[in-house]
């Protein structure tokens, strides 16, 4: 079965910016995958073009085997658009303002009642029904606009710093919602700049740097460390002076003392292959190094983060592939991307229900 979001090769350049510069990926169905980089490395570009708000310069882009540029009707009813700003309205209530986006996807009459219905109590929007949709803290706007979403029961969630400018309070309701969702089975590519939040609820990370991938993993690989990562750190405590680890590493240069401890040191071993480590530790004790702990340590995914940057820094960015990709039929390339528009939106599919309960009112009791 092909991938939720597959991505081959793209770029989208602005002038002479490469804001996306060859990029590969796949999110299988039903994953959840965190996107993680800098400011201005090219996540909101690349969103904006799985959500079929921009084209590529060159490359391809697919959800559920859907072409972006060539199928956009089909990719919207897919996909559920959260963006990092969205627009509201003023003197609009909650249900009015999720009474309009219904009407405007083509739901009618009891459909569209049960789909207003099914999102309000899925985002606990019940008690801000008749709240002013301009009003709200950011943490309700930001439920408000997951309930937007979520009204035409999409497969694939693209999420854009969603959790930007939330309190903690507003991030864990925010987190749970998305869990529930991704047992729900819907696949869901979110972008963060909470690491440790993305960890926790991600099956991978995609980290992008100036427009290029740098590392598509899982979380729980990242925190053990890998090649990829420059290598895992090892705490080892050893029953005499701390300096028999040292005087040890001098004449072991494959590793490197991170940090010299009270009752022993902080080291780094290169890969993190296990029988690199057993060999080590079997090495040590040959050596006589009285080794009394030797255990893996675990790091925040901010320091495998900052750790993939800086081995970059030191090897050099990955070369970008080579732009050879075909130019997707039904549009001129040769036109600027942003020149022409995205074409209009969908009918709505038949969505299922998300959560039933029979509290909410119809502003005009759902004609
Ligand atoms: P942030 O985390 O700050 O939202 P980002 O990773 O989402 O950053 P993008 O918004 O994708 O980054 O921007 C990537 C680069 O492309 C930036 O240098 C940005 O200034 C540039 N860029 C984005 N949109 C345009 C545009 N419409 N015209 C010109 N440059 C643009």
């Amino acid at each position: 079965m092909s991938a939720a979001i597959s991505v081959r090769n793209m770029f989208r350049y602005f002038g002479p910016l490469k804001a996306v510069d060859g990029v590969s990926f796949d999110i299988p169905h039903g994953s959840v995958c965190g996107f993680v980089g800098a400011n201005g490395a090219g996540k909101t570009t690349t969103m904006r073009i799985l959500a079929t708000l921009d084209y590529p310069t060159m490359g391809s882009a697919e959800v559920c085997g859907f072409n972006v540029v060539n199928h956009p009707d089909k990719v919207r009813s897919l996909i559920g658009w959260m963006p990092d700003h969205f627009g509201n309205y003023e003197h609009m209530t909650v249900l009015e303002y999720l009474d309009f986006y219904a009407r405007a996807l083509g739901y009618k009459g009891e459909e569209r009642r049960r789909r207003i219905e099914e999102v309000m109590n899925f985002a606990d929007l019940g008690p801000l029904a008749d709240r002013l949709s301009n009003k709200l803290s950011k943490g309700m706007t930001q439920r408000l606009c997951l309930g937007r979403v979520l009204i035409h029961d999409p497969q694939v969630l693209i999420m854009d710093e969603p959790a930007a400018g939330l309190d903690p309070r507003a991030r864990v309701e925010l987190k749970h919602l998305i869990r529930i969702l991704a047992e729900e089975g819907k696949t869901i590519f979110i972008s963060s700049h909470i690491l440790s939040e993305l960890g926790e609820m991600c099956d991978s990370l995609l980290f992008v740097n100036a427009g290029r991938i740098v590392h598509h993993g899982d979380a729980e690989s990242l925190k053990l460390g890998s090649d990829a990562t420059g290598g895992v750190y090892y705490d080892i405590q050893v029953d005499a002076k701390p300096e028999s680890v040292s005087d040890w590493a001098i004449l072991n240069p494959d590793i490197e003392i991170v940090e010299s401890r009270k009752r022993g040191a902080r080291i780094r071993i290169p890969t993190a292959d296990p029988a690199q480590a057993a060999g080590l530790l079997s090495r040590m004790v040959r050596d006589g190094v009285r080794v009394v702990e030797f255990h893996r340590e675990e790091r925040n995914l901010e320091d495998a983060f900052i750790d993939i940057l800086s081995q970059i820094e030191q090897d050099g960015m990955p070369a970008s592939p080579p732009p050879l990709a075909q130019p997707q039929p039904g549009r001129d390339l040769s036109a600027p991307a942003s020149a022409a528009p995205p074409p209009p939106f969908p009918p709505p599919p038949q969505a299922p229900p998300i959560s039933p309960n029979p509290a909410v009112q119809h502003p005009d009791g759902g004609t």
